[in-house]
């Protein structure tokens, strides 16, 4: 058999512990037989990332703005305990947040929903993915807590707003954010609906909060208008503007299949509520969309490290590999899509359909047998052979 093509290379971001040697299962058994797979390899395992100072993450940013599609493993974020553990020379800061503000992007969290299985909220048939804009607002803010009667005042830019005339105790905040924030917010939701080819949703409250909200709901517009209205009219796919309160009540009555885009703080909320509804963070996959159009895919948990230390100590562990699986799926679509290699992208869909039908035949980690009701479960190993099986039959 000759192998699928990749004209150019997907930027591969290896990781930690129980992810690790998922990254090397997945590459040998699911990929290689089938791909001539071209990667240009960072390794942000953290033995690495100390070796090089963390510059090697830098890199990585790099090479993600040139090639403009990445894989990334899961990594540790160093704490105290991991200083010692790894004998750390510093503090490294979290490759995911290195790599976010390098190319401005956003993350996108979507659900995979196993054959068998329906999310808490039955009418919800197609999975719901959640954008939330990961900067300032309430997570930057200034607060006061005034003890004694006087005026807060909101000053800046020549302006001044009295904001309350305190007559005893309260509390006070202010909040901020950028025009150039939320430029680059809403471009990266309007290509993440571009390429999901579905609807895109933004919610915020501008019926009260008509100049800071407003702003939001303008940007949004604006760009929509300038840049994405032809492009979604020709996908068959719209942009919706409406109240948060609306789109809430919207979509517990929807049937999902819908990016959607929120605040700071809504999405925090609205990200646990969905996550929660649909079921495992095992099973919960991450793309980072820049507004250039670079996109990073990964699995949205972390390197599983109880899992890892059981390895260890010489057990089997079945950890599910499913959301580190649609990582390298998303990516080889990704490349097959920019690149116009058909093939790729249909190989790419090869290898979800193959997992999909592993479970289907009550093939399961333990984790997913609590979702699917399954008697068994298999250690991670045996599924991915049950995965390569149905692959295999695929090709
Ligand atoms: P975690 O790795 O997501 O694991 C937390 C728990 O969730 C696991 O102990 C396991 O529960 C369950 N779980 C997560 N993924 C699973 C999978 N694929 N299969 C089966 N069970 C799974 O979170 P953590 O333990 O808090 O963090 C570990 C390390 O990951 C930390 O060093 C953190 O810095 C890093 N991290 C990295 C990223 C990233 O790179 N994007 C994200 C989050 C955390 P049971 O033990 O009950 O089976
Ligand atoms: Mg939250």
């Amino acid at each position: 058999m000759t192998k699928i093509p990749m004209p150019n290379p997907i930027v591969e971001m290896d990781g930690d512990e129980m992810t690790r040697l998922i990254w090397r299962m997945i590459k040998s058994e699911l990929i290689e037989p089938f791909a001539a797979l071209n990667t240009e390899y960072y390794d942000l395992g953290l033995p690495h990332r100390e070796e090089t100072d963390d510059a090697v993450t830098k890199q990585a940013a790099q090479a993600l703005l040139r090639h403009r599609v990445g894989v990334k493993c899961a990594t540790i974020t160093p704490n105290k305990k991991r200083m010692e553990e790894y004998s750390l020379s510093r503090m490294y800061p979290s490759p995911n947040g290195t790599i976010r503000s390098t190319v401005d992007g956003t993350t996108f969290r979507s659900p995979i929903l196993l054959p068998g299985t329906s999310p808490l909220v039955p009418n919800w048939k197609e999975p719901i993915t959640v954008a939330r804009h990961s900067n300032a607002d309430l997570y930057k803010d200034t607060e006061l807590r005034i003890e004694t009667p006087g005026e807060a005042h909101l000053t800046a830019d020549g302006q001044d707003r009295l904001v309350y005339r305190f007559d005893g105790p309260g509390v006070a905040l202010a909040m901020y954010n950028t025009d150039k924030s939320i430029y680059s917010f809403a471009r990266s939701c309007f290509s993440c609906a571009l390429d999901k080819k579905q609807d895109l949703w933004f919610s915020c409250k501008d019926t009260i909060s008509t100049v800071y909200d407003g702003r939001f709901r303008d940007i949004f517009q604006e760009v929509y208008d300038a840049e994405y209205k032809a492009a979604f009219e020709a996908a068959g796919i719209r942009y919706i503007y409406t109240l948060i309160d609306d789109a809430v009540a919207r979509c517990m009555r929807s049937q999902g299949g819908f990016v959607w885009a929120l605040k700071n703080y809504d999405g925090d909320v609205m990200s646990d509520m969905i996550g929660a509804a649909f079921g495992a963070l095992a099973l919960m996959t991450s793309v980072l969309i820049s507004p250039a159009g670079c996109f990073e895919y990964e699995a949205a948990h972390g390197t599983v490290t109880r899992h890892w230390y059981r390895r260890q100590a010489g057990e089997k562990t079945s950890t599910n590999p499913m959301a580190t699986i649609f990582a390298w799926s998303g990516a080889l679509k990704k490349r097959g899509e920019l690149d116009g290699v058909p093939a790729l992208t249909d190989f790419g869909r090869k290898i979800e359909q193959a997992s999909l039908a592993a479970i289907a035949d009550g093939i399961v980690t333990g984790d997913m047998a609590a979702l699917t009701g399954a008697e068994e479960s298999v250690d991670t190993e045996t599924f991915i052979a049950a995965v390569r099986e149905r692959l295999e039959s695929l090709m």
